[in-house]
């Protein structure tokens, strides 16, 4: 087939990297995005806290998919042929430098999500990709065999277009039926549950403390297997931070299933239960003549002392070396497993993603091609493919659309 007509569906990261990088493999094509609302690029424009967490500061190939709960075997392929590396080089030869924060996460220098926003409108603009909005497709419908054109979208308008290659760039939904537009084609959708999420904590004690945080903590759900380590926030209505947020992420298809409602066990320090013994035992024996409530253990606020000594039962009064082994004993419980009830979720508002989509194995990670629906590409957030919080949402994005891009360019 030579006159290609490429059909994008979404002005969102991934349809816009897709439209781009055909366009600069191979500029004759006709490439042509599509987009429901009348804005381009909204989800990017408010990412990252206004500031889009482009991608993260991780170049090989194997640390880099540990952070993603689902899609990590596909996406290796991929990442080795648009990597992180790749990401960097192609914003920074755009002029568009990108700055490393301490956590990895990296950002425009500008800090400006605007900024990325206008270098992908900008470009594809100068590329002669055209736009549409106020376009919702709502059919694809395959055309007879051995016609110019394989597809035919149909818009809420009633208008249509008819394309030689289809891309489906429309992100993640809430609802099932809302994939329908793909189903009808044959695709299988993993049912969409959300990810990258905060614990709502009915215990109003625990309300007291919002505002406090702790570096290095560890949160594990009573039946889940794994527990997972990082920052972890109060908020006033529970538990945010990486540490919630990568579990969250993980354990999102269990919290689903669970309702919301499981018992979360703090670690406010990312420490074995023997360690932190040692580790309190010391602290208690350089304070030993002071009294319990005057010797937060380091890494543990005194706020958060004073709420575990609390909750341990302890008499505050007592010197630290006064501590009965039971009273001992309770405080490292408190220190290591503090349990909360959690009732429900409340999404984060600096990056959430939805967990589930196109299912993987009907995608040719080689192409990004439907396999049995030849002329047919999907990109991005629809493809079930999902990270934790850090800009690794942006680079599967980047990654996909970059790999669909060669596909369609020759
Ligand atoms: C608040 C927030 C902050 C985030 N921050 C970050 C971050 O800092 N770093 C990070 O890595 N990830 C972040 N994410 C996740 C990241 O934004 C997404 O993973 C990414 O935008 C996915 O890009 P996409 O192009 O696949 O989908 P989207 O950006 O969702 O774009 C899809 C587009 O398709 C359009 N569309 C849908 N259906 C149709 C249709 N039928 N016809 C026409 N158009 C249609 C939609 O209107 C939309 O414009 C954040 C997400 C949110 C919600």
């Amino acid at each position: 087939m030579t006159n290609k007509r490429i059909v994008i569906i979404g002005a969102g990261a991934s349809g816009y990297f897709t439209a781009i990088r055909v366009k600069e493999l191979n500029p004759k094509l006709e490439v042509i995005i599509l987009e429901k609302t009348g804005k381009t690029l909204s989800k990017l424009r408010i990412s990252g806290g206004g500031r889009c967490n482009v991608t993260h500061d991780c170049k090989g190939v194997s640390a880099l998919l540990q952070h993603y709960p689902r899609g990590k075997n596909f996406l290796k392929k991929i990442f080795h042929d648009w990597s992180v590396q790749h990401t960097i080089d192609w914003f920074e030869s755009n002029g568009v430098p990108l700055k490393t924060e301490s956590d990895g996460r990296m950002f425009p220098v500008t800090d400006s999500s605007e900024t990325i926003a206008q270098l992908l409108e900008w470009k594809a603009k100068k590329l002669g990709v055209q736009l549409y909005t106020n376009t919702s497709v709502v059919t694809i419908v395959a055309l007879p065999a051995g016609g110019t054109y394989r597809w035919q979208l149909n818009f809420n308008t009633g208008g249509s277009e008819v394309a030689t290659d289809v891309v489906l760039a429309v992100g993640g939904f809430s609802k099932e039926s809302q994939y329908n537009m793909i189903a009808n084609l044959g695709v299988k959708i993993v049912p969409p549950v959300p990810s990258l999420f905060t614990f709502n904590i009915p215990d109003s004690t625990l309300h007291t403390l919002h505002g406090l945080s702790v570096q290095d903590a560890r949160v594990k759900l009573t039946g889940y297997p794994e527990a997972y380590q990082g920052p972890l926030l109060v908020t006033h209505w529970g538990l945010s931070g990486p540490a919630v947020l990568k579990t969250s992420a993980w354990a999102a298809r269990w919290l689903y299933e669970k309702k919301y409602c499981t018992t979360a066990l703090v670690s406010w320090k990312n420490l074995g239960e023997e360690e932190m013994r040692d580790f309190l035992r010391d602290t208690l024996t350089e304070n030993a003549k002071k009294r319990i409530d005057n010797v937060s253990p380091e890494g543990i606020p005194r706020r958060l002392w004073d709420y575990i000594l609390l909750r341990a039962g302890t008499p505050t009064t007592k010197q630290a070396a006064d501590l009965s082994k039971l009273e001992f004993n309770k405080i490292i419980e408190n220190l290591c497993r503090m349990p909360f009830e959690t009732d429900g979720r409340t999404m984060f508002k600096e990056e959430f993603v939805t967990a589930g989509g196109i299912e993987l194995e009907q995608v040719n990670a080689k192409t990004m091609e439907i396999k049995s629906v030849p002329g047919l590409y999907a990109t991005g957030e629809v493809l079930d493919i999902d990270g934790v919080t850090g800009g690794f949402n942006f680079q599967a994005a980047w990654s996909t659309a970059a790999i669909t891009a060669i596909a369609l360019s020759n």
